[in-house]
């Protein structure tokens, strides 16, 4: 079969600028930073190559240099949306470098062919396999299939074109100009399109599943404080209870009222009252450890579960959450603010969190009955 090498790259610059011109149709306003990454890559990779295809006709120079720049960008994009997708990428500097040092040496050795050849294609090589690595492990839960396909790609993509820049760089009489029917330009210009296809389809995955994530965030995130709302705050009381009672740790459960809050609400206005729950929920988050749950069980209401441990270091616990409220509230409001607090500790007779739930509620009635700002502590 013949293939027409220009007709190649012009149906694969239209295929990079439907990507460019869809991606942000598809992913709608606003889809993200990475998103915006990944759509800035596609729209450099489709100038590029509009540039390399342009500059066979004249301004060679300054238009294949502008090319070369453009796909180096478009190849530092992606990495950036993967970065935002998956957490700090490795070598995020030398892919930097690539987009300044690639075509700028590539213009000042214009005249020298072999270098030039070598030189882009050689840093653009680099760039991919950098890619390559970029999809391996990520800092947080992410599909595994969307980074292979890029993984994949990019590395065939990567072997294409070092292999050009050897043919040029160092065989130069085997390879004639990137658009002559050369075998490498053929493979090069098939995979380009083969490839287009399969990062596209990725970058949408990867976007679907940052919006799933987003979505799901909300769904368990109490809006106005960020600390878990109820039902997923139960859900994962519930994991915790099972833990606590197969392997016999201790867990307490602190639910915590604060006292006469509509009083804050009539006084200092809905604005205050919502300030105030927020600055609570900052304390309650600064002061817990990382193991223990906490969340808004209601209006102004709050749950914590502390993990491996007794009543005694629930009651320190109370002491400083008391401390760390009281020191901002005087430096945020301008009005006390105190709570009452009801305690149960895991007993062995305990089905399921409902019966920590109960006795809390009951111990912390009996706080606010015994006067306010105090803890009681719930009956064995
Ligand atoms: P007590 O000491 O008996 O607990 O008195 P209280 O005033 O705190 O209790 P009550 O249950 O009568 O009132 C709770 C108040 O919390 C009433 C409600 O307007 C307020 N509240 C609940 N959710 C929010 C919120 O999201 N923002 C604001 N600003 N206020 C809230
Ligand atoms: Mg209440
Ligand atoms: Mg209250």
């Amino acid at each position: 079969m013949a293939f027409d090498i220009l007709t190649l790259h012009l149906v694969l610059t239209i295929h990079l600028f439907l990507a460019a011109a869809l991606l942000p149709v598809l992913m709608g306003r606003r889809p993200g930073q990475a998103a915006r990454w990944a759509q800035a890559s596609m729209a450099a990779q489709a100038l590029g190559w509009a540039l390399m295809i342009v500059s066979s006709r004249g301004a060679e120079r300054v238009l294949s240099s502008l090319a070369i720049a453009g796909m180096a960008c478009s190849l530092f994009f992606m990495q950036r949306a993967l970065a935002q997708w998956l957490g700090r990428r490795p070598l995020q500097g030398l892919m930097k470098l690539a987009c300044v040092a690639g075509p700028l040496v590539y213009a000042l050795g214009f005249d020298h062919y072999a270098f030039r050849v070598a030189w882009a294609n050689g840093w653009i090589a680099l760039q991919m396999v950098l890619l390559c690595l970029a999809t391996l492990g990520s800092e947080r839960p992410t599909g595994k299939a969307w980074r292979v396909l890029i993984c994949v790609c990019m590395f065939a993509m990567a072997v294409v074109t070092a292999w050009r820049g050897v043919l040029g760089g160092f065989y130069t009489e085997l390879y004639p100009v990137f658009d002559a029917p050369h075998p490498v330009n053929i493979a090069s210009a098939l995979l380009l399109n083969v490839t287009l296809v399969m990062i596209t389809v990725a970058l949408l995955v990867a976007w679907h599943e940052e919006a799933e994530a987003k979505l799901h965030e909300l769904a368990i995130t109490d809006g106005l404080t960020g600390l878990l709302n109820r039902r997923a705050w139960q859900e994962r009381a519930t994991t915790l209870f099972a833990d606590a009672q197969r392997h016999g740790h201790g867990l307490v459960l602190l639910m915590i009222d604060l006292d006469h809050f509509k009083l804050i609400n009539d006084r200092l206005g809905h604005e205050a009252g919502d300030h105030a729950l927020q600055l609570v929920a900052r304390v309650l988050k600064a002061t817990v450890r990382s193991a223990d749950l906490v969340g808004r069980y209601g209006g102004e209401e709050f749950c914590v579960l502390l993990t491996h441990t007794d009543a005694t270091s629930a009651l320190a616990f109370d002491q400083r959450l008391r401390k760390a409220l009281a020191t901002a509230v005087q430096a945020e409001l301008d009005t006390p603010l105190d709570y009452s607090a009801g305690l149960a500790a895991l007993r062995l007779a305990d089905t399921s969190i409902a019966a920590l739930l109960k006795r809390s509620d009951e111990a912390l009635y009996a706080a606010k009955q015994a006067g306010r700002g105090r803890l009681e502590i719930a009956r064995e």
